[in-house]
Formats: C-alpha cells, sequence, structure tokens
C-alpha cells in the first residue's frame, strides 16, 4: 500500500478522502491549464495545487471568506462615500442658487 501523502501545511498524514480530493485537483490541474504546462521556466510538479488536509482546507475556506466579506464591505464604504459627496454637491448647488436668488431679489 502506497505510503499516505502529507498535507503541504502542516505535515499531517491525508486520510483517504483528502487523499483523493487532492488527486483530482492535481489531474484537473494538469489536464485543464495547457498554458502553465507549456511554460518552459515551470514543470508540472513544482506548480501542483498544495495537498491539503482537511483542516487547512478550511482554514483556507475561512481565510477566502473573510476576504470576500471585506471586499463587499469595502465597496459598500465606496458606494456610500459616492452618495455622500453627490449629496454635498447638491446642497452647495441648491445653498448657491439659494443665495443667488435672494441678492437677485433685493
Ligand atoms: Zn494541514
Amino acid at each position: 500500500m502506497p505510503k499516505p501523502s502529507l498535507c503541504d501545511f502542516c505535515g499531517e498524514e491525508l486520510d483517504l478522502g483528502q487523499e483523493f480530493l487532492s488527486r483530482v485537483e492535481e489531474e484537473e490541474f494538469l489536464t485543464g491549464s495547457e498554458s502553465i504546462r507549456e511554460h518552459s521556466a515551470w514543470t508540472p510538479s513544482s506548480v501542483l495545487p498544495a495537498r491539503l488536509c482537511e483542516a487547512c482546507r478550511e482554514s483556507i475556506e475561512e481565510n477566502r471568506r473573510e476576504l470576500a466579506e471585506d471586499d463587499a464591505l469595502g465597496a459598500e464604504t465606496a458606494r456610500r462615500m459616492v452618495r455622500i459627496w453627490i449629496a454635498g454637491v447638491i446642497f452647495v448647488l441648491g445653498f448657491v442658487a439659494v443665495v443667488s436668488l435672494v441678492a437677485s431679489l433685493r
């Protein structure tokens, strides 16, 4: 029986499910990315996806979710700032219009 693979991050032995998942990811990587395989400076073994145990895989997914949430929060903040800026411009233009109207009535 072949020796089980180790997690590339923590060194834990992969269980059969994680081993299978890692091999499927490697196979998909090797069959689906012609441009990377053809790049002369990279050999497939140097760019294979990391083999991950379940804990490290979950940790990475959690980090991705947190980064996506941060991106969404940043986009919402940017939209809010644009709305505040537009409201400020409209307020200033309205104020100038009222002042001009009052000055023209005198
Ligand atoms: Zn691990």
